[in-house]
Order: C-alpha cells, then structure tokens, then sequence
C-alpha cells in the first residue's frame, strides 16, 4: 500500500516539475514597456513578456541585475528594440551567456533619424536615434517584426498570431489617424522636452521637437537661454518631462516663459493611452 503511494507521489511531482520547465520556457524578454505592450497583445497568454529595463529607469544608463541576468536563460527569445544604449552595452554579452535564446531586431526595416538629420543642435544619441517606438507609423513595423519572429519560434500557434497581428496593426493605424486628425488643425508646430524621446513623433506629424538634455548632457546656461528665446519667438506652450530625467530647468524654462509643463512617460507599456495624451496635449490651443 505504501509504495502504491510513494510512486503517486513521485508521479505528480515529476509530472508538476515537466508542466513547471514548460511554462517558465513560454517566456519573451523585451528591452523596454512600450515592447511589452505590443508583445503580449500579439502573443496573449501564450507567452510571457518580461521587461529588463523596469518602469522609472533609463534604458540609455541601466544595468541589469545577474538575476535578470541569469533568468534571460528561461526565455524562448529576446526582442531587441536597437540603438538602445542598453542594449549596446549588453546585448553581446547576453547573446554570448544564453546561445539557446533566440534574439531578434525589432528595428529592421524602420526608417531610422540618424544623427545630423535632426533640425536642432544637442537631440542626438550616437549615431542613430533609437526612439524608434514613439512614431505610430514605425511600431506598426516593430510589430510586424514581432510577429514575424513568433512564427518563427511557435509556429504551431500561427493563427492566433495572425488574427492578433491583425486586430493589433488595425489599433495602432487607427491611433495614427486620430492623432493626424487631432495635431491637423493646431497652431501648436513645435514643442521643447527633457530628453530627445519624440524625434519620431515629431517627425511624422510635422513638428520640431527642442530639447532641454544636450547631447546626452545638463544643458549650459546657453543652451537654456537660447531655448527660452526659442519658445517666445514660436510661441510654444508645452514643455514635456519625463519621470527619469530631472525636472529643475524645465521649470525655469516654464516659469519664465509661461509655457505650461506636462509629465508624459514615453516607456509607458500603456503605449496606446501614452500616445494619445502627447497628441492631445500638442492639439490644445
Ligand atoms: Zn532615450
């Protein structure tokens, strides 16, 4: 009788640590939130997506934990978002750690701003501008990369994908369209922020981002000043910050201008919502 049980036993523990392997193995890692987002609306609850850069740290100083580390072994795949300056401090080193995961660019094919294509002195990273996530049009090319790479690595579940991709495309063009219609009619065509996170942005709607951050640095009492001028002679109105970034000369710059200062967050994973508060914020008169 007693053995009848310990073999029970040993049964369901064996078959509890297969079904445990498995489930940790259905795992994605994503650089940033705003990846997170449109991985686990194409993936559902086939996958798990875990982010490296977690909510309130730069992507561009961050350094990942040896747990984090060590748990991107668990993972099917690493969707690399490029020119992240994350990423090119460690994606060599994570690819080198873990051969069996799968890494893929999330920026193939997106029609990048490389440095000296921007209108205004001191908004670049490097060479190429790596915001790639914050223009509407080039996530829905991310997003195509994204699910090209789960067929790749679950092709068993190609229709869920597919119907996913789909409905996900449809959302993000959607939100590109509202957005067109809402920055159409205001007078509002230029706007300064923090860090240089809306270069996409800007670009496909039309407008001129200035930056307070110059060239990755505290800006001079020059650059500030330079930048007050700027905002009287285009009458601009909004001052963007960001949660990571500091907020002291942004709140000069509004102080003496009057410009009103908004907090947005460009790595939010509620990407969708993020996007429309910018626009909304630029529509107002
Ligand atoms: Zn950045």
């Amino acid at each position: 009788m007693k053995n009848k049980y310990f073999l029970f036993i040993t049964g369901c523990l064996f078959l509890f640590s297969c079904t445990k392997t498995h489930q940790q193995e259905n795992r994605i890692t994503v650089t940033i939130e705003p990846q997170r987002y449109f991985a686990s609306q194409l993936a559902d609850t086939l996958f798990t997506v875990e982010t490296m850069v977690p909510p309130g740290t730069s992507p561009e100083t961050y350094d990942p934990s040896p747990v984090q580390m060590t748990a991107v072994a668990r993972s099917k795949a690493y969707f690399c978002i490029g020119y992240i300056g994350f990423e090119e401090a460690w994606a060599d080193k994570l690819k080198a750690n873990h051969p069996q995961v799968k890494f893929f660019d999330n920026s193939k094919g997106v029609s990048l701003i490389e440095t000296g294509a921007h209108a205004h002195e001191g908004c670049h990273h490097g060479k190429t501008d790596p915001h790639i996530w914050s223009s509407p049009r080039e996530a829905l090319t991310i997003v195509k990369n994204m699910y090209e790479a789960l067929l790749e690595i679950d092709p068993g579940h190609a229709a869920v994908y597919t119907e996913n991709y789909r409905l996900l495309a449809a959302r993000i063009k959607d939100t590109d369209e509202k957005i067109t219609d809402m920055l159409k009619s205001s007078s509002q065509k230029a706007f300064i922020i923090y860090h240089p996170a809306l270069s996409y942005f800007a670009r496909d709607y039309g407008l001129v981002q200035y930056c307070i951050e110059n060239d990755g640095k505290e800006p001079s009492p020059g650059h500030l000043k330079e930048l007050v001028e700027t905002v009287k002679n285009l009458q601009i109105k909004t001052i963007f910050v960001q949660q990571e970034f500091d907020r002291k000369n942004a709140e000069s710059i509004a102080r003496e201008t009057g410009c009103r200062l908004l907090v947005i967050n460009p790595l939010s994973c509620n990407w969708n919502e993020e996007m429309i508060r910018i626009a909304q914020a630029l529509a107002d008169e």
